[in-house]
């Protein structure tokens, strides 16, 4: 009895961890070149959130208007859509992704045909930066085995000069940054 609320408690202080880096991050400024990934591992089940300009993955941040804008959205989905992390120590899959690209893809110049000019010009600015995000989920074979996990995102999107990383597990945490020549991030 006396165990499992010990178990209960520490649960409920690894989730508000959680929370409290997910927060921090979010806080942050928003920096064309800078990505940030968060990770939490507990057990079996690796979280991974990624937070990034939309600049760096497509190259500009308003809504996307020419079909080729879109088309550029709709590549740099399917790329975050398959994840590019590599996992070392033990063998973890990909059980979820999920890739947000609202704040770029849309008709935001579909519907305003019967106003003015100025009316648009003021919509613009409303939107003159943009973040996509991408969470996924793994499952790895022994959690307590995996020691390092490598990032291929700069070769996908050479946009991606550096990227934040703040990571928990159950019994550590940390924060690095990383670089093209420096990719891999160590938990353990
Ligand atoms: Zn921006």
């Amino acid at each position: 009895m006396l165990m499992k609320s010990t178990i209960q408690y520490l649960a409920v202080f690894f989730l508000l961890s959680v929370s409290a880096i997910a927060k921090t991050e979010n806080q942050e400024a928003h920096v064309h070149g800078l990505a940030t990934l968060t990770l939490a591992l507990e057990n079996e089940i690796l979280e991974i959130q990624l937070e990034s300009p939309a600049a760096n993955l497509i190259g500009f941040e308003h809504k996307a208007s020419s079909p080729e804008e879109k088309q550029t959205i709709k590549h740099a989905k399917t790329l975050l859509l398959s994840p590019a992390f590599s996992f070392n120590g033990t063998n973890c899959k990909p059980e979820q992704a999920t890739v947000d690209i609202s704040e770029v893809m849309g008709n935001a110049h579909d519907h305003h045909h019967d106003h003015d000019h100025y009316h648009h010009s003021e919509d613009h600015s409303d939107s003159s930066h943009s973040e996509i995000t991408a969470s996924y989920q793994f499952s790895c074979k022994d959690g307590k085995k995996l020691h390092s996990i490598s990032v291929a995102l700069f070769k996908q999107f050479p946009g991606i000069e550096k990227i934040k990383t703040v990571w928990i597990t159950e019994t550590r945490q940390g924060s690095e940054m990383l670089f093209p020549n420096r990719n891999t991030i160590s938990l353990r």
